[in-house]
This record gives C-alpha cells, sequence and structure tokens, in this order.
C-alpha cells in the first residue's frame, strides 16, 4: 500500500480505530489498516475499502465479513466503517462498554470482542481522561 493512500486512510479516522474508537494515541501497539472487505473476498485497496482498525479488533475480524447473531442465529454482515454509521449500530457507555443497537451491532460486538475486559477499561479511562496519573 502506498504511503500516500494510508495517510489518507488514517487522516479520514484520526488514526483512531473505526470498530472500537480507541486512538493511536492510547494504544501502544499500531494501529492497522484494515481492508474492509478482505482481499481474499476480491476487496481492492482503494480509499473506499480501508478502514483503520486497533489490532484487538483487527486480529479479531481477520478476513469476516458477516457473523452469527447471538440472539437470533442469522448470519449477520459486520457493521462497515464505510457504508454504515457508528451511531446507527453502537452507543457507548461511561464506562466504556459497548452497546449494540442493531442486529450488526451484536455480530461485532460479538466477532470482534469489543467488550473484552481491558479495552471496556481503556475506553472508560479515556472518557474520563484519567489515562495515567503523575507520581510524587
Ligand atoms: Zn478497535
Amino acid at each position: 500500500m502506498n504511503a500516500d493512500l494510508e495517510a489518507a486512510v488514517r487522516d479520514r479516522a484520526r488514526n483512531t480505530c473505526e470498530y472500537c474508537l480507541i486512538p493511536q494515541t492510547a494504544e501502544i501497539t499500531d494501529h492497522q489498516i484494515d481492508h474492509v472487505i478482505a482481499r481474499k473476498h476480491a476487496g481492492e485497496t482503494t480509499l473506499e475499502n480501508l478502514a483503520v482498525s486497533c489490532f484487538h479488533c483487527n486480529v479479531h475480524k481477520q478476513t469476516d465479513l458477516t457473523g452469527i447473531d447471538p440472539d437470533t442465529r442469522a448470519i449477520t454482515p459486520l457493521f462497515n466503517p464505510r457504508t454504515d454509521r457508528w451511531v446507527d449500530h453502537f452507543r457507548m457507555l461511561s464506562d466504556g462498554a459497548i452497546i449494540a443497537k442493531s442486529a450488526v451491532g451484536r455480530v461485532t460486538v460479538y466477532v470482534l470482542k469489543m467488550n473484552e475486559s481491558e479495552s471496556v477499561t481503556l475506553r472508560g479511562l479515556l472518557i474520563r481522561g484519567e489515562m495515567i496519573a503523575p507520581t510524587v
């Protein structure tokens, strides 16, 4: 991927994970450039098919396009940051937990393991501005 394209993807997302909303500045591991539709499914390396993803979300999403809705057992598409609006499918609580508002949200929270305790804790700390405190 060329550097200009990667920079455009990161700039568009303010280098924040487009799935779980954790910013790069809060992570030690580098956010990755995700093919929303994976190359193995003929997804192209274009601005319209790329998204910023934290390492955690990218590792769990892999090349998946769908998942099984934990409530209905229906095969359901994952959240697509290029065609879906985050607020239509999720909301974030003050403690950092992400609550699904749709089937797409439910399957994405489940497949990407968006509410593992470390992620919820980190988002909660970011929301409260308590990332780190000075010592004496
Ligand atoms: Zn993420």
